[in-house]
């Protein structure tokens, strides 16, 4: 839990499935609102890019403790908008989205061990408040006394247009979008049916579908709800 410090201004929590739209939007809106941005996703994909350099065999992953993902070495530095994540002393950030890293996470963030070895990182973000946080357990794990909490959504198809759009596809075919959805479908369930912290809407999150919703529309809409939710 996070103590009774007085924080200077709201955590924001932004929970979803993959290509929900969650860390373009928090950035952006962090950006409006003056706070800073935690993408968790990307220190769950730390961990994973550390583990594949490590040269560990995956099948010793799930038997591995709490200490030995500390010794990984997973930071993170403050920026001036954010943080930057580090791997043992390293910038890291291409390093985190190539497919290698993109194919092991989910496995890697349903081992207990590799979750608990994240959380007093993440809850320090958010100590003086002023923090738009996106992952899958913000506010119902990390953040749970967090001020505003949003689930985002939106349709699997249009996520897997959005994601391929990201890659540069910008019109990319039926057979494109639909083993791009079976991906992010593959990621989602394991993610929603993992035993520790599985990705669901906290009680008191407020759901957004972003299906028919374009960016800017998306951004203004967690805007609107931080002003009508807080004095900010
Ligand atoms: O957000 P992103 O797609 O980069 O997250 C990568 C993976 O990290 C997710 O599929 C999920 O398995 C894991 N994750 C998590 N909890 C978070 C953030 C991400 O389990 N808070």
């Amino acid at each position: 839990m996070i103590s009774q410090h007085r924080r200077e201004g709201p955590i924001v929590t932004l929970d979803g499935p993959a290509g929900s739209g969650k860390s373009s939007t928090a950035k952006a809106a962090a950006t409006r609102l003056g706070f800073r941005h935690l993408d968790s996703g990307a220190l769950y994909r730390a961990l994973t890019f550390g583990l594949l350099r490590s040269g560990l065999a995956e099948k010793e992953w799930a038997a591995l403790g709490e200490e030995e993902f500390q010794s990984l070495n997973i930071d993170l530095e403050t920026t001036e908008h954010g943080f930057q994540v580090l791997v043992a002393g390293q910038e890291v950030d291409s390093e985190l989205r190539t497919p290698g890293v993109t194919e092991h996470v989910s496995a890697v963030a349903s081992i207990p061990a590799s979750r608990n070895s994240l959380l007093a990182l993440q809850r320090r973000t958010g100590v003086d408040g002023r923090l738009v946080a996106d992952g899958r357990d913000m506010g119902t794990v990390v953040f749970p006394d967090a001020e505003v909490k949003v689930y985002l959504i939106a349709d699997l198809k249009e996520r897997a247009r959005r994601r391929l759009k990201e890659v540069g596809e910008c019109s990319p075919d039926n057979f494109k979008i639909a083993r791009q959805a079976k991906a992010l479908d593959t990621r989602d369930r394991s993610d929603t049916q993992r035993s520790i912290s599985p990705l669901k809407k906290a009680e008191d999150a407020v759901e957004l579908d972003t299906t028919g919703l374009e960016f800017e529309e998306q951004v203004q809409a967690v805007v609107d709800l931080v002003a009508r939710l807080t004095l900010f």
